[in-house]
């Protein structure tokens, strides 16, 4: 098992979200299935079952290694540079 020591260094508190849904699909016209918040810079993404996956494209962009989930009643978080749920 891998350890993850991405979330160990994030910012404490999280970063304060930057809106309520994903900026890239509000510019595209795309729609989020469910969202994610980026807990480096508080970025919001659509997830990978949305059809642009701009959560997964953030990482990419940026480098930010962890995201949770922005879903209500939800609680977790994914590395992912690791793959793992930490
Ligand atoms: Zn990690
Ligand atoms: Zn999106
Ligand atoms: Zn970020």
């Amino acid at each position: 098992m891998k350890q993850c020591t991405h979330a160990d260094a994030l910012p404490d508190p999280e970063p304060v979200a930057l809106g309520e849904t994903c900026p890239e699909c509000l510019r595209d016209g795309t729609h989020p299935v469910q969202l994610r918040l980026c807990l480096t810079c508080g970025h919001v993404g659509c997830c990978d079952s949305s059809p642009a996956r701009h959560a997964t494209e953030h990482h990419k962009d940026s480098g930010h290694p962890v995201m949770r989930t922005f879903e209500p009643g939800e609680n977790w978080r994914w590395c992912f540079v690791d793959h793992v749920l930490v």
